[in-house]
């Protein structure tokens, strides 16, 4: 069914719901409604494959640091998993054979990137805008735009002078020959933990710069043979493997918390661990952390210590004042000569911000967040009616899979829209008062916590941090169960 259009416009095709991203969390909500038996939904993807951050993030030794069978969804137990920590690949392999076997194939648009997101009164639907004049008017809105999406270059003189080859480890460009460069790697996060094992082999030589040293723990990965395959095929075992991961990780966030034997021991691990891999005192004392644990992501590696270590590898730690046209200029008055250029420095945390979201009476989210994003429970907006966030606002986690929060969010969405049509009303919209209690309580809570104690992409530049869920994952899931709907108002 189409509405009128205006003068000149393309009519919208009416939809009960329109998804934004085919990522992990997005292909979650297909699935979820069309198990409810709802067919007229829509993702729409701008990327021309599916799997979101699994589809972009192709950089060479591209993986996930949560153990796979944590990292697969619930209802879809993976026997094919290669490895403990599955990689980018594989992943994305996953992703489409989900897609396939669900059904959702019909329901993905690819190539189709929203500009304009506009709630109407009038019609209490969202009207939604592509780049290539298609429209449609959706009565909820799932925006699941992951947080980190939008690749972040760095605010460094010169940058945009550099006369070789720059690129951005989110957008690694297929078939880049390394061979016999001099390549410099800016940013020590999880993605260069990962980038400098496997790039540094081809390079010719490699310098990695350095602003912060990043706690690093071992890697207990391990090849999944056969009985790996067997046990994701039984109901009883993978749930049994999959409640094992579960509560391993959860122990683990105990060691954000200060005092305790958790973290105590977190730290006797990534000490030991860098002792035993960086023989050298000099260079062992420049890799010390001095950063609080977990207040970046923690890294877990077996092979970027060995990797700093190569003959043809230099960590350089002096600041970096400038990019030159040849190299990067460094406080201590050196030019490292570079031929390439590769900045794996993160992402400017938007949230829903890289679309224009209107909500009612005109009002922007860009406007609602300008001291930084928040919601309820990172899915509801108060005057954002039917549009319900997927990985919003403080849904990040240091400790576990992000899919543990992506399906308990989906099932209350699908609650959401269950209880808007049994009641016969048009919208849901959360209490304002109740979301700022929520995140008030939440703000109270990260202040006193370890993600206070650094810069990192959990925070925005006024301090907030915008992103971290602080609690164990059980907190987060009951509290979306025990609250339900209630603390939401709905209109006709
Ligand atoms: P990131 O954690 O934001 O790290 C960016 C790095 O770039 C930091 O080392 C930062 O230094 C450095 N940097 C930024 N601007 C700089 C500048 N102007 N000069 C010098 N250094 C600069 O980014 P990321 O490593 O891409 O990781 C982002 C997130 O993606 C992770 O936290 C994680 O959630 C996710 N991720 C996950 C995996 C996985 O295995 N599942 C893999 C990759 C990424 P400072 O620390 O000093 O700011």
């Amino acid at each position: 069914m189409s509405t009128t259009p205006a003068t000149g416009e393309t009519p919208a095709t009416e939809l009960e719901v329109a998804i934004l991203g085919a990522g992990m969390s997005g292909l979650c909500m297909g699935v979820a409604l069309r198990r409810a038996g709802e067919r007229r939904f829509l993702i729409l993807e701008q990327a021309q494959g599916l799997g979101g951050t699994w589809w972009h993030n192709r950089y060479p030794g591209a993986q996930v640091d949560v153990p796979a069978p944590l990292y697969s969804y619930s209802f879809a137990p993976n026997p094919h998993w290669r490895q403990r920590f599955a990689d980018a690949a594989e992943i994305q392999a996953y992703l489409e054979q989900v897609a396939e076997r669900q059904g959702l194939r019909p329901h993905i648009q690819l190539g189709c990137r929203l500009v304009d997101a506009r709630w109407d009164e009038a019609t209490g639907r969202w009207q939604l805008s592509a780049a290539d004049g298609r429209r449609w008017a959706a009565r909820h809105f799932v925006c699941s735009l992951a947080p980190l999406h939008t690749p972040r270059w760095p605010d460094i003189p010169g940058l945009e002078h550099f006369a070789g080859r720059r690129v951005h480890s989110a957008r690694w460009p297929e078939g880049l020959d390394l061979r016999g460069q001099r390549v410099g790697v800016i940013g020590t996060g999880s993605t260069a933990s990962q980038l400098v094992p496997a790039i540094a082999p081809q390079a010719g030589q490699l310098s990695v710069f350095q602003r912060t040293a990043p706690w690093v723990l071992p890697r207990l990965d391990r090849r999944y043979g056969a009985l790996h395959g067997l046990l994701a095929r039984v109901p009883v075992a993978s749930t049994l493997v999959r409640g094992f991961w579960y509560h391993l990780l959860e122990w683990g966030r105990r060691g954000f918390d200060e005092g305790t034997l958790a973290r105590r021991g977190m730290q006797r691990t990534a000490r030991a661990h860098l002792h035993r891999q960086v023989r050298d005192a000099a260079l062992r004392e420049r890799l010390a952390p001095t950063i609080p644990l977990g207040c970046k992501r923690l890294i877990y590696s077996n092979g970027y210590y060995p990797a700093l270590q190569r003959d043809n590898v230099t960590l350089v730690t002096d600041a970096i004042e400038a990019v030159t046209p040849t190299g990067i200029h460094t406080a201590d008055g050196r030019e490292h000569a570079l031929d390439l250029l590769v900045c794996a420095t993160g992402y400017d945390v938007e949230h829903a911000l890289s679309l224009p979201v209107t909500g009612r009476g005109g009002r922007t989210l860009q406007q609602a967040w300008a001291d930084g994003a928040q919601a309820w429970r990172g899915i509801s907006v108060a005057g954002f009616p039917n549009l319900h966030l997927m990985l919003g606002p403080n849904t990040a986690t240091g400790h576990t899979s992000t899919l543990l929060y992506i399906e308990p969010a989906v099932a209350w969405v699908l609650r959401a829209i269950t209880a808007l049509r049994r009641r016969g009303a048009r919208t849901i919209e959360v209490d304002a008062e109740a979301q700022r209690h929520y995140n008030d309580a939440l703000q109270a809570r990260l202040a006193h916590s370890a993600w206070a104690g650094c810069r990192s992409w959990y925070r925005a530049a006024n301090g907030r941090n915008i992103a971290i869920w602080p609690g164990f994952t059980r907190e987060y899931v009951q509290g979306l169960r025990r609250d339900g709907v209630a603390l939401h108002r709905f209109g006709g």
